[in-house]
């Protein structure tokens, strides 16, 4: 009567939903203030003002009927050329509006992407850990998912293990830098060296194999560290670009997926972009939002409080003998539990209202996630508690 995994999939929910959802009940028994919830990763800061200042200026200045009507299903043209335009003064690259199509963020990217260049058998390849929905979302492509997990040392590719994975099925590789859940940016080095194994696949196998480049976190670094463009490296790159977290605004769900002009055959993979997207349903991606694009190019939230926020966690979890994987980038930070039992783990931080997401469903044992896109004053209340989590397990409480 029914389909039985669309069933499965809406009565499951995600851990990291089942943790917020308990932060909320304990919120309502204890308040608000005496909950320390790390699990969602939503922005803590406003977006810019420039946004809605453009949205008042769109309202007040534009036709109604065409601002909220529909635009052409990959998007308005003079806005995904200046989208193009922008990429190609900031990347040094020869983009055009035709490479460039507009979506409802980066999970609709995704979706669509992977829709787009799945046929029967084909496999993806993830790196673990990751964002738990390209499961759910490669697997609803049809294709299987291929879990590649990095190296525990720094959570940077394991490129024997890649190569390994790699076979003629071999579809697409997806890379998420900065990383959801482990903040990691891969460096030039490691894009250099991931770029040459795919090239060498390709003519081993003798088809395309694709790089697809999650980044709805790209703009999110600290430290001046750099994030390789990865277009530039690789021919049949396809970029999930996402203006959720750069621009703190997640719920009006714009992005971009930007197809390389280099790659084997860009109007082709474009047709079957539009294909995906028409058969998944999406119409066209905000209209109002499209027309917010151009003015908040290269803008970014406030990031410094990410960063603040990263400084103190990090340097009060080490004091504690925490180990934190290298967090350059994101709002999160990926930290070994003090037991192998992750969920064990957080079952005894939850004793300190401590809220953190266990790494099994990133694909990756052992470990916890803690977003820190959450107020400095909830992380300084918080460090209390984590030396009594950390005392706990010195003392073998646990
Ligand atoms: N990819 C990763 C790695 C994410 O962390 C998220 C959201 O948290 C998404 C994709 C989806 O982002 P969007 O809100 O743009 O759909």
């Amino acid at each position: 009567m029914l389909s039985k995994e669309m069933v499965n999939l809406g009565q499951v929910r995600s851990v990291i939903r089942e943790m917020f959802e308990y932060g909320n009940k304990r919120a309502a028994e204890i308040g608000r203030e005496n909950v320390f919830d790390f699990s969602l990763g939503n922005p803590s800061v406003p977006a810019p003002a420039i946004v809605d200042e453009t949205i008042k200026k769109l309202i007040a200045e534009e036709d109604s009927v065409k601002l909220h009507g529909y635009t052409s299903a990959p998007g308005d043209m003079s806005i995904r050329n200046t989208v193009a335009n922008w990429l190609n003064d900031t990347y040094g690259t020869t983009f055009s509006g035709n490479n460039i199509y507009f979506t409802t963020g980066a999970a609709a990217a995704l979706t669509i992407t992977f829709k787009a260049i799945a046929e029967k058998d084909d496999e993806i390849i993830v790196f673990a850990p990751f964002f738990p929905e390209y499961k759910v979302f490669i697997e609803n492509s049809g294709a299987n998912m291929k879990i590649v997990k990095c190296r525990e040392s720094d959570l940077q590719i394991d490129f024997d293990a890649l190569k390994a994975a790699l076979n003629n099925n071999t579809k697409a590789v997806v890379i998420n830098s900065p990383c959801n859940p482990s903040g990691v940016v891969f460096s030039e080095e490691t894009i250099k060296e991931l770029t040459n194994i795919l090239k060498e696949a390709e003519a081993k196998f003798g088809h395309p194999i694709f790089l697809i480049s999650d980044e709805p976190y790209r703009e999110l670094v600290y430290d001046n560290i750099e994030v390789p463009f990865v277009p530039k490296y690789y021919d049949n790159t396809i970029v999930c670009y996402s203006f959720s977290k750069s621009l703190s605004l997640p719920g009006e769900r714009i992005g971009y997926i930007l197809i390389s002009d280099k790659s084997f055959n860009p109007s082709l993979i474009f047709d079957a972009v539009a294909g995906a997207g028409r058969a998944l349903g999406y119409v066209c991606a905000s209209s109002l939002f499209q027309r917010v694009i151009p003015y908040c190019l290269g803008k970014t939230a406030d990031i410094e409080v990410y960063k603040k926020n990263r400084d103190i966690l990090c340097e009060a979890l080490k004091e504690n003998g925490f180990e934190i994987a290298r967090p350059d980038g994101a709002f999160y930070l990926f930290v070994k539990a003090l037991e192998k039992d992750a969920n064990k783990f957080c079952e005894n931080a939850k004793k300190f209202e401590l809220l953190l997401v266990p790494s099994d469903s990133f694909g990756y044992e052992g470990y916890v996630r803690i977003s820190y896109c959450v107020s400095t004053e909830q992380i300084i209340n918080s460090l209390p508690a984590f030396k009594k989590l950390a005392d706990g397990y010195k003392n073998g409480e646990f």
